[in-house]
Order: structure tokens, then sequence, then C-alpha cells
């Protein structure tokens, strides 16, 4: 049938090629059926090149070419449409490997784990024990063996979360005094010890329930209060790694005699007062002293051979002026945006 080169056979097999081509998936058929070398619109130009009737050859010339051109329009538009649809496919099933990946974000150690690891850095070199308490302890090791019995007026500033059978959650590192003197009697000690201590304080940008305590002792022959102030000087420099700027004060605390504060200038208003410093100008950063006589003869010590000096610091108080922090509950808040500036520093 597709030899008969009629007008009627014509028109009727460019109706159905259209009709064919409208379909994708048939685009390279009909262009083999049709248009390759051995295709019907093909077939149909050589037997109309070789027509003696000028008149037919015309006329069957023209409807040729006219369906030929537009089965080929018809093609190029089905292709172009395919190729864009392949194109868009193609990149979402793909990977590209320029493309930049995902990064995991690394994390960092909280500024509190870096403060503890260079005190810790600062002080084994020189022969001090790393010694870690419970934070449950007997209200004998936290108050009572530190000169504070039941009753002491002193245990009010430190009132805690008191749990059954004397226990209650430890105020002050201190505590470990009493534990490790008890048993290492006359003995010569270098203790550190870091961690969690408690309080029953209202939260403010400076107070919270539960903060982090340093706390060192030594005891031995001969242990006077000018080793306690090149310590606490020597250390601050250390830490702070700047001549920051303290003072001295008289204190009294009941496991210490003498006693002093030590203050900090405040490094956000520089001495002038700020909300921070409750307009003073200066912070308080460690309580010191040489340790109480009746605390070594509580803890089985010879307080006429031995003394000792004691100090803590509040290790958040210390991280608040060395970097500005204005509000202590930045570090429990756990808010990345705060964590991550910390970052430079490990
Ligand atoms: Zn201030």
């Amino acid at each position: 049938m597709k030899n008969r080169l009629t007008k009627k056979n014509i028109v009727s097999l460019a109706e159905k090629s259209l009709k064919e081509v409208k379909n994708s998936q048939w685009v390279e058929n009909v262009k083999k059926e049709y248009l390759g070398k051995e295709g019907v619109i093909t077939h149909f130009f050589k037997i109309i090149s070789r027509e003696k009737k000028i008149k037919k050859k015309k006329e069957i010339g023209i409807l040729l070419n006219e369906w030929k051109k537009k089965l080929v329009e018809k093609i190029i538009s089905i292709e172009k449409k395919l190729k864009k649809k392949y194109q868009i496919e193609g990149i979402k099933s793909s990977i590209d490997i320029y493309l930049e990946g995902k990064k995991n974000p690394l994390g960092n150690f909280h500024p509190l784990t870096q403060i503890i690891q260079d005190i810790y850095d600062i002080f084994l070199p020189l022969g001090y024990r790393i010694v870690k308490g419970p934070e449950v302890e007997t209200e004998e090791n936290n108050f009572t063996l530190l000169n504070m019995p039941s009753g002491h007026p002193a245990r009010d500033m430190q009132d805690t979360f008191y749990l059954k059978n004397n226990f209650l959650l430890r105020t002050q590192t201190t505590a470990i005094q009493p534990r490790l003197m008890k048993k290492n009697p006359n003995t010569e000690l270098k203790i550190i010890s870091i961690g969690k201590v408690y309080r029953r304080d209202e939260d403010d940008s400076t107070h919270t329930h539960q903060f982090t305590q340093f706390d060192c002792f030594v005891v031995g022959k001969d242990i006077s209060f000018n080793y306690l102030k090149k310590t606490l000087e020597w250390l601050v420099r250390k830490l702070f790694n700047r001549n920051q700027i303290i003072r001295f004060r008289p204190s009294y605390f009941p496991f210490t005699e003498p006693s002093i504060e030590v203050d900090s200038l405040c490094s956000l208003c520089r001495g002038k007062g700020c909300g921070t410093c409750k307009k003073t100008g200066w912070i308080e950063i460690a309580g010191a002293g040489l340790i109480h006589p009746s605390v070594l003869k509580n803890c089985s010590f010879n307080s006429r051979k031995f003394t000792g000096f004691a100090f803590a610091f509040g290790l958040e108080r210390i991280l608040m002026l060395k970097y500005g922090i204005e509000d202590i509950r930045h570090f429990y808040t756990n808010d990345a945006r705060f964590l991550h500036q910390f970052r430079m520093n490990n």
C-alpha cells in the first residue's frame, strides 16, 4: 500500500505519521519508518523523481514536501521537549562530585572543660595530686570537721539541698580536705580537686544553684601565708595569660585563719561599676587562707607541727572575667552560638 503514490494515500499516511509522532516513545521509529533511507517519504520522493507527467510530479511533490516539513517540525519539537525532560531528570538522579558536600560541624570542648584541663596542666608539673570527691557528701566532711558544727551561723551562707541520713549535696569542694586528711594523718599533701558544688542560691547573672569549684590545699611543715599569696598571684597570671589586676581583702571563713578573699577588677567595666560587678568594679573570684588549727586537729593532724593553706575558685567566674561574659547562666543553657566561640581554644 505504501508504494502506491496517490494523493489520498499521501494524506492518509501523513495523518497517521503525525499521530504516531505525538507519542514521544515512537519518535525514533517514526523517523526510521518515514524519513530513513528505506522510509516511506524517501521512497515516494524516489518514485516521483522518475515521474514523467509534470503536473502530477508537481502536485505530488508539493504534497510530499509539505508532509515532510510538518513531520520534521513535529519531530524536532518533540525531541526538544524530551531533551529538556531528560536534563532535569538527569540532574535529579545523578551525583555531581564537584558540588560542595554537606559539612559535619565539629564540636569543641565546653569552656569549663577547657579551663579544668588548663588547671591540671598548671598544677601537675608542680607535684599536686588530682582528687575527685563525691557530690553527695556527709554533713561531717562538708561542715562539721571544717569548723562549722551544727547550728553554726556560717552554714546559712552555704545553705544547700539536704538528703536523708546526714547526707547533702556538697556546698564546696573543700569537703575533700577532711576526707583526705583523716585518711592520711600528719602527711604532707598537695591536692587539687575540681567538681560541681551546690548552693541554695537564687539564680541571677552571677549566681546559680550549681557551679564548678576548684579547690586547692597544701599541708606540710612551714606552709606560710606568703606561700599562699605567691601561689594565688602566679595562678591568676597563668589562668588569664595576662596581668589581671587582683586584690586581697581580709575576710572570715570558719575553716581558715587568717582568711582572705581575692577580688579581680571587673573586666566588663574596667572597674567603673556595672550590673555584673554590682557597681563595685570588683568581682570576688576566690576565698583563701591558712587552714585553721582546729580543722587540722579535727582531721587527726598535729597542728603544732603542721600548717597548711587552702583556696577555692568558682571557675565560671574566672571564665566570665577572662572572656567578658556577662551572665553565668550562659554556661548551662547549651546554646551552640555561645559554645562555638570557644573553638579556637581547642
Ligand atoms: Zn563591672
